[in-house]
């Protein structure tokens, strides 16, 4: 399964919250989950029927995938990764999906949405360590620092100055003047925005 492509809105409105998937328009009165949250296809319920572990184990790897925009095989990657490393496994996860650059771009606010950030990176605007990056997976590590690139300055102004007032989590420290952001720490998976249950996830796979 690659990556899902379809209707941002409708992916947030499958899952029943904000994904943050589109952008400015997330932050604003327009999102449609402020005013109906029922799936796709389906009528506005009174209660939503009862869900099977299953479901219930499926939809927050669905939700989790579409948040941060990756295919049924690069996800199920991660996971693999996680359960290889030491503690908690869905910990692990989390602070793996965090690592990647196009979410280190996004949470630093130089770019409105994960999928945005993805693009900005793969069309060359940005550098690690001072030296130019185009692959949106590589994880970034405490000391790096990220920045755009000084001739394309101008290209992404406007868009950093959208989100310059985004909270940002406490593991990265931005610049905004400079344009650069600097990741301090390991992700804290508390601030990740999102109710992920990991726990979950990982069982999902360990059917
Ligand atoms: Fe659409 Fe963003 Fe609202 Fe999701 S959070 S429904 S992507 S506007």
């Amino acid at each position: 399964m690659g990556r899902d492509t379809g209707p941002k809105c409708k992916q947030c409105r499958r899952e029943g919250e904000k994904l943050f998937l589109k952008g400015e328009r997330c932050y604003t009165q327009s999102c449609p989950l402020n005013r109906r949250a029922n799936p796709p296809g389906e009528r506005p319920k009174k209660h939503r029927p009862r869900r099977s572990q299953y479901l219930l184990h499926l939809r927050e790897k669905q939700k989790a995938r579409r948040i941060y925009g990756l295919s049924e095989h690069q996800f199920r990657n991660y996971v693999e990764q996680a359960k290889r490393k030491k503690g908690v496994t869905g910990e692990a996860l989390l602070t793996l999906l965090e690592r990647r650059l196009d979410n280190a771009v996004y949470r630093a606010g130089f770019a409105s949405s994960r999928a945005q950030a993805r693009q900005m990176i793969v069309h060359g605007h940005f550098q690690l360590n001072d030296r130019a990056v185009s692959i949106p997976s590589i994880m970034v590590k405490e000391g790096d620092t990220i920045s755009v690139k000084e001739n394309r300055r101008d290209k992404v102004k406007g868009i950093i100055e959208a989100n310059k007032d985004r909270e940002i989590p406490s593991w990265l420290e931005r610049n905004f003047e400079a344009m650069k952001a600097q990741v301090m720490a390991p992700p804290n998976t508390e601030e990740t925005g999102y109710k992920i249950a990991a726990n979950l996830i990982v069982e999902f796979y360990s059917r």
